[in-house]
Parts: C-alpha cells; sequence; structure tokens
C-alpha cells in the first residue's frame, strides 16, 4: 500500500459478491516503464505528478496498490466462437474506477497482472508484444473518433512467458467506461437467482444509460439501448475496415467501447471475407459478418434478461425477438449513412445503396486499397494510374460526379466531409507487426513512430507516407495471434 495523489473507488464491489473477487495483482520482479499516455492521464484527470518515476512504475505493474484500494477481478461467461463457457478476469483486475473531471466513472484495469480465481490453467500473465499491440490499435481507433477502451501505460515485466516459445512479459494498464460484458450478464443470469442479474442490470442502468432510470420496461428499453449502442460501433468498425477477431459475447462491451484487442487487424485490400484470426477456422468474425455476430450476441443477451421481465414468458420472448428483428433495420441505416459519407453524400437518393456497392464491388475485384481509395476519391489529383483508367472504374465515377450534383452542398464541403471519415492513415497490419518484433527485441522506436504517425489520422503529410502505402507482396502480414 502506498499514498497516492488520487483515489479509487470500487462501486461495483457493492454488486452481489459472485460476480467479482477481491484480490491484489502479484507483484513482478523488474518493471520497466515502456510507455505512459500523459496526455490521456490529463484527459481523464489522473493526477501522478506527486509519485515519482519508481512508484507510478511500480502502479501500473501492480506493484503498488495506492492505499484505500480494493482491486477485483470480475466474474463472466461467454460464448466463445458459439460455445458457452464460464470466464473470467484468469488475467487481469481491475484496480478501482477514477472519477473524471467531468464526473464520469471509468475503470483502470492492469491486463497480465497474475493468477485470479478464474484464471483456469493459465498463468495470468501477458507477453509484450500483444500488449503493445493492445495499446496501438486502441489508441489508434480512439484517434478515428471510435469508441474504445484505452490504453495509459504499458511495462515489461523483466519475466518470462511461456507460449510456444519464451517470451517477454508485459502489463498493460487499460481505461475503460467499464468492462461489463455480454457475457457478464450471461454469468449473472446463469445463477439462477433473478436478484443477481436484476442488480447488475441496475448497476448497468446507473453508469451508462442513467435515460433508462425511468422507464418503465427496463430490460426491453435497455435491450433497445444497446442495439443502437452496438450498431453504431459496428459500422464504425466498418468505415474503417477494424476486424476485431473474437467477437466472443465476452468481448462485447455494454461501455459501447470496442473492448479487448486480440487478434485484431486492419484490412488493407478490400475484401469482404477477410479474416486475420489464427483461430478463426471458418471465418465467424470475418470483416463482412461483424454485424451479424453483434446481432448475434445481442440474442445472448436478450436471453440472460427474459427472466426479469415480468408477463407473459411467450410474450416476452416474442417481444424481445422483434426487437433484435430490428437490428438490421437499425445498422442498414447507419451503415448506408456512413457510405455515404464516405462519398461526400449528405441527401438520401434511392441511387445511393446501388451507387456504394457497385464501388465495392469494383473494389474487391480489383483488389484495391480499402483506405487510400476512399482517400484518392476525395483528391483528384491523386487520381492517376491504371487501376482508375480502367472502364468499369470511370463508369461508376461518372455516375458519383452525377450523383454529388444532386447535392446541396458545394464540392468543397463534400471533400471536407470526405476527409472527416475516411482516414488518410490507418494502423497497418505489417507496420504494427513491425513495431511489435523491435519491440520485443528492446527497440521501441518504430512502436512510438507508429504511434506517432497514429496521431491525426484525418490529417495528410509527408511524414505519413510509410504508413499509408499498402504492404508490398513480401511484407503482407496475413495471420494474427491471440497471445494469450
Ligand atoms: P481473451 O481472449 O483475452 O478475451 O481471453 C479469454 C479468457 O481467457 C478470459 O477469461 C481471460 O481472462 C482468459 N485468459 C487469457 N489468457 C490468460 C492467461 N494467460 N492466464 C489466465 N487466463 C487467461
Ligand atoms: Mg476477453
Amino acid at each position: 500500500m502506498t499514498d497516492c495523489s488520487f483515489q479509487l473507488e470500487s462501486t461495483y464491489s457493492d454488486l452481489p459478491p459472485v460476480l467479482f473477487s477481491q484480490l491484489s495483482p502479484t507483484p513482478v520482479s523488474q518493471p520497466k516503464l515502456v510507455i505512459f499516455n500523459e496526455k490521456l492521464a490529463e484527459e481523464i484527470g489522473l493526477n501522478l505528478s506527486g509519485m515519482s518515476m519508481k512508484d507510478r512504475t511500480g502502479l501500473f505493474a501492480g506493484n503498488l496498490v495506492p492505499e484505500g484500494t480494493e482491486p477485483f477481478a470480475q466474474a463472466y461467461a461467454g460464448h466463445q466462437f458459439g460455445n458457452f463457457t464460464v470466464l473470467g478476469d484468469g488475467r487481469a483486475i481491475v484496480l478501482g474506477e477514477h472519477l473524471t473531471s467531468s464526473g464520469k466513472r471509468i475503470d483502470l484495469q492492469l491486463k497480465g497482472s497474475g493468477r485470479t480465481p478464474y484464471s483456469r490453467g493459465g498463468d495470468g500473465r501477458a507477453a509484450l508484444g500483444p500488449m503493445l499491440r493492445e495499446y496501438i490499435i486502441s489508441e489508434s481507433m480512439h484517434a478515428l473518433g471510435i469508441p474504445t477502451t484505452r490504453s495509459l501505460a504499458v511495462v515489461s515485466t523483466g519475466e518470462t512467458v511461456y507460449r510456444e516459445t519464451e517470451l517477454p512479459g508485459a502489463i498493460l494498464t487499460r481505461i475503460a467506461g467499464s468492462h461489463i460484458r455480454v457475457g457478464t450478464f450471461e454469468f449473472a443470469s446463469l445463477q439462477g437467482d433473478k436478484a443477481i442479474t436484476q442488480a447488475l442490470l441496475n448497476y448497468l442502468i446507473d453508469r451508462h444509460f442513467p435515460e433508462i432510470k425511468e422507464k418503465e420496461n427496463q430490460p426491453f428499453a435497455l435491450l433497445e439501448a444497446v442495439i443502437h449502442q452496438q450498431a453504431e460501433l459496428i459500422t464504425h468498425w466498418m468505415r474503417v475496415g477494424f476486424i476485431h477477431g473474437v467477437m466472443n459475447t465476452d468481448n462485447m462491451a455494454l461501455s459501447g467501447e470496442t473492448i479487448d484487442y486480440g487478434p485484431c487487424a486492419f484490412m488493407d485490400t478490400f475484401a469482404p471475407d477477410t479474416v486475420f484470426s489464427s483461430i478463426d477456422h471458418k471465418g465467424r468474425y470475418a470483416y463482412a459478418n461483424q454485424p451479424y455476430i453483434a446481432q448475434w450476441n445481442l440474442a445472448r443477451l436478450a436471453e440472460s434478461l427474459l427472466p426479469l421481465i415480468e408477463g407473459k414468458k411467450e410474450e416476452a420472448i416474442a417481444m424481445a425477438e422483434d426487437l433484435l428483428n430490428s437490428f438490421e433495420q437499425v445498422y442498414k441505416k447507419k451503415w448506408l449513412s456512413m457510405m455515404r459519407s464516405k462519398l461526400g453524400l449528405l441527401l438520401a437518393e434511392k441511387e445511393d445503396e446501388k451507387l456504394i456497392t457497385d464501388l465495392l464491388d469494383w473494389m474487391h475485384g480489383s483488389q484495391s486499397d480499402y483506405t487510400n481509395t476512399f482517400r484518392d476519391l476525395s483528391n483528384s489529383a491523386l487520381f492517376t494510374g491504371e487501376l482508375y483508367a480502367s472502364e468499369n472504374f470511370q463508369n461508376w465515377h461518372s455516375r458519383w460526379q452525377m450523383r454529388l450534383e444532386k447535392e446541396e452542398q458545394d464540392r468543397e464541403s463534400s471533400n471536407a466531409q470526405m476527409g472527416s471519415v475516411n482516414p488518410s492513415v490507418i494502423p497497418r497490419n505489417h507496420k504494427v507487426e513491425e513495431a511489435l518484433q523491435a519491440g520485443e527485441q528492446g527497440d521501441f522506436k518504430p512502436f512510438h513512430d507508429l504511434i506517432n504517425a497514429m496521431k491525426e489520422p484525418y490529417e495528410g503529410g509527408e511524414h505519413l507516407l510509410p504508413y499509408q502505402a499498402p504492404p508490398e507482396p513480401g511484407e503482407k502480414v496475413l495471420q494474427t495471434f491471440c497471445g494469450t
């Protein structure tokens, strides 16, 4: 225990005890601070100024637990690749909750902080590479304007973790609106005591959906809100070509944030069936499947909430089904509007959907780069080269130009609109891999350079050129690993 210039609370531990276990992180032998996200600390009003470098490192390593803090690991279940399993934080501990200057309650969680009652056969530790990956991708997602958990720090532990090979160990400090997942409700429901699910629901509503407090049928109101929340999140992913890779129900956060960056990656060449994860053999979590999987996961949430619904069971099921079916329309509407914005279109015209899918079909057929194609569209100076000279593309381009004529906004505004939703840079998988490999060898320059390149992903500039080019054939990284 140590004195700290900040206080952490733990309202989560007022919930029924089956939902968590109180315990402290397991100390590590030689912690070294690899990166500390000073800007994020400032943003959330976490004042570490009174702490020496050594104490800060100790805090992010789990060696120092602030006075009065009661850390805990959370229990949850989940459908992993469709199969139900009881899980829980096997290698993570929530240090506590911090109130930001604007009064928002956020979790500070250490990932890789040692064994917990939920570790099963695991060692409770994390390897450096995957923690650096989570840092890069989560901070990039934030810069891209996508709801996400954040990364506050990475500490290398000086200890070895044993996976297929020996790897350097690390701990990531994660900031999240909360760590309540669809799988948390599945776990609560599994207990067979309605009061537990009800307590969790009340807590979730208090923390994330205060507007529902006054509503009558709260489980349904929540489901409806989460349908919109998740449809919105997936639409963002589709916009930038992000593939989560393990959309298990335990990896779907009800804060609406993207969570658990495992084998995730961004798509280079546009192909709807793109999969990076080495364990996703059947393409369950492929790029184009993500909205369907979100809906499938929400059905698991609905099932967990059903016991709370008063009245006839059949009626409740029918109502839940209707709600779940609405996901398709909700998502489609958001997706269409997002794709329109990628083409500089504000008005909604009947022809738009075909215009959009024809472009995507052309991109797929011609193996175009997803990010660069959309960026090129708003900059006619870049509009050169064999690919764009093709008759197919030229025909599509004329149609698009004609469609733009119908807009009330001028071309400059359309271009500005496109520039604000079409990133000029994404953390390309080969660049991420390069940064992780160097980091594992103790060279963190490529890691820091990549993070810097991702700071303002909608701005251009010469310095971004090395990060904008798609991988050469020999550079392509087609598989990513969970690293658990
Ligand atoms: P993830 O793939 O990170 O979402 O993890 C799935 C589940 O496995 C979660 O319950 C994790 O806490 C658990 N887990 C992953 N890696 C480890 C590990 N090294 N030791 C203990 N539990 C782990
Ligand atoms: Mg997980």
